[in-house]
């Protein structure tokens, strides 16, 4: 999915799609912010479950990036909360654990989230799940 044809896609609202990034590590988070506003996308982001579920009701993102080790609430429990959410169960989510578990690969669709990556991050393989669903999950 190259950035040319996710602009097309969100060309209408003259700007780039909205990731919400949850993500309790500082260095990792600031890192994927960087790099991901670089592409083009706007970036708001959360250190932890209960800030990470108050934006996505506040900030209408139009994708989430969930790391599931988080402080407190856990990134499973944020999710499971989003999708049985009215308001926010449309937004996709993709959830990202340092494990490579296929049970962790299989709860990830068990508590709705959309598609699952693993740390340490291969950018070039998450940006295109990321445009992926975004153009597929887009609301008409
Ligand atoms: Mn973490």
């Amino acid at each position: 999915m190259s950035q040319q044809r996710i602009y097309e896609f969100f060309h209408w609202e003259k700007q780039m799609p909205k990731i919400l990034l949850v993500e309790d590590n500082e260095m990792n988070r600031d890192m994927l912010t960087r790099r991901l506003q670089r592409r083009g996308y706007q970036i708001v982001s959360a250190g932890d479950g209960e800030q990470g579920l108050s934006l996505a009701r506040a900030a209408a993102p139009d994708l989430i990036l969930m790391d599931i080790t988080l402080p407190g609430m856990d990134g499973w429990e944020v999710a499971r909360l989003l999708k049985a959410d009215q308001r926010t169960r449309r937004i996709p989510i993709i959830a990202l654990t340092a494990r490579v578990l296929l049970t962790d690969q299989a709860k990830a669709f068990e508590v709705g989230c959309d598609d699952y990556d693993t740390k340490p991050i291969d950018f070039g393989r998450l940006t295109e799940k990321i445009g992926s669903l975004l153009v597929e999950k887009k609301p008409l």
